[in-house]
C-alpha cells in the first residue's frame, strides 16, 4: 500500500458538535475502494486524485499519539466521513485498530462510520472503550436490498452483512446506530424500503437512524456518478438531468411528507431519527467525563 506523508491525523475542535456528537476527526486513509457510485468525496473541491485507491497515511500510529496528547479537551473522535476505516487494506495493516488502542489508552471517544462488516474484529476494543467514554458504532444503510446495494456500494458489505455486524454490537451492549443517507431519488426513495430499513435497525437493536432523503452532487462526483447510472440503469440519469439540472442539493421527490411519515415510523419503533436526541443518547452518561481537561 502507498504512503502519503502527514502532519496531522486528528484534525478540528467542535466544543458542542451537532454532527453525531464527534469533537474531532480522524482520516487514517485517503481514498476508498467500496466504489460507492454517490461517493462526495470524489468532488472535485476535495482534489483527491484516483480516489479508488487506497493509501495510507505514514507514521499514523505515531501522528495520532501525538495529536491525542496534545489536544487539551478530551472528546469524541468521528472517523469515516472521507474514506472508510474499514476499507479492504485494514484486515492486513490494522492501522484502525492501532488508533483504537491508542483512542483507549488516552481515553477519548469514538463513532465510527464504515460499510464493513470487518469492523466486528474490533469489538473488543470498542467494548473497552465505551467503559470509559462515548462511543456508537455507525454504520451506513442506503437501502435494505443486497441486490441494489451491489450495484450503488459494489465495494461494500451487503446491507444483510450490515445489519447482522450492528446487531454483534448491540448484543454486546455498545450504542448503534445508522447513517441512512444519502438516499438516491428514483432508487432508494420508495417507503417500502425506507420501512424495510427501520424493521431490520429494530431488529438489530439499533438506537438511531440519522436520515437524508436525498443526495449531493457536484463537479467531479457528477461525473463519475451519471457514468454509473448509464452503465447500471440505463435512462435515469435524463430524469436526474431534468429534475435538478446543476443544482448541488438534490432531495428526494415530496421529502418533507417522506420525512414526517418516517420519523413517525422511527418513533413507534423506539429509534431517534433527529441529531440532538442521537447527540443525548451517545453521551448519555459520560458528559461530565467528555469535557474534562487532561
Ligand atoms: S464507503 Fe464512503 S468513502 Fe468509501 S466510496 Fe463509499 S461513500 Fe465513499
Amino acid at each position: 500500500m502507498e504512503l502519503i506523508p502527514a502532519k496531522n491525523i486528528l484534525s478540528g475542535y467542535a466544543e458542542n458538535s451537532g454532527w453525531f456528537g464527534c469533537n474531532y476527526n480522524m482520516n487514517i486513509y485517503r481514498g476508498c475502494s467500496h466504489g460507492c457510485i454517490y461517493c462526495d468525496s470524489r468532488s472535485a473541491c476535495y482534489q483527491i486524485e484516483d480516489f479508488g485507491r487506497v493509501r495510507a497515511k505514514a507514521d499514523a500510529h505515531a501522528i495520532i499519539e501525538k495529536n491525542l496528547r496534545a489536544k487539551r479537551k478530551k472528546g469524541i473522535i468521528g472517523t469515516g466521513a472521507m474514506s472508510d476505516p474499514y476499507n479492504p487494506m485494514e484486515a492486513e495493516y490494522a492501522l484502525t485498530r492501532g488508533a483504537l488502542k491508542l483512542i483507549d489508552q488516552y481515553r477519548f471517544g469514538i463513532v465510527p462510520l464504515t460499510k464493513s462488516a470487518l469492523i466486528t474484529r474490533d469489538i473488543d476494543l470498542y467494548a473497552k472503550i465505551a467503559a470509559h467514554s462515548p462511543v456508537s458504532v455507525m454504520m451506513t444503510v442506503t437501502t435494505s436490498d443486497d441486490a441494489l446495494a451491489a450495484r450503488v456500494e459494489p465495494g461494500a458489505s451487503p446491507p444483510s452483512a450490515r445489519f447482522a455486524t450492528l446487531k454483534a454490537f448491540s448484543d454486546a451492549g455498545l450504542h448503534t446506530g445508522i447513517a441512512m443517507m444519502p438516499i438516491l431519488p428514483f432508487l432508494e426513495d420508495n417507503r417500502e424500503n425506507l420501512r424495510d430499513i427501520v424493521d431490520q435497525a429494530s431488529k438489530a437493536g439499533v438506537r438511531f437512524i440519522a436520515p437524508g432523503f436525498g443526495m449531493t452532487i457536484r463537479e467531479g462526483q457528477r461525473e463519475y456518478f451519471y457514468a454509473a447510472l448509464d452503465r447500471e440503469f440505463p435512462g435515469l440519469k435524463q430524469r436526474y438531468i431534468d429534475r435538478y439540472g446543476l443544482d448541488y442539493s438534490c432531495a428526494v421527490p415530496e421529502a418533507a411528507e417522506l420525512r414526517r411519515w418516517f420519523e413517525t415510523l422511527c418513533r413507534e419503533a423506539g429509534i431517534y431519527t433527529r441529531m440532538p436526541d442521537i447527540v443525548a443518547s451517545i453521551n448519555k452518561g459520560y458528559a461530565t467525563q467528555q469535557m474534562s481537561f487532561v
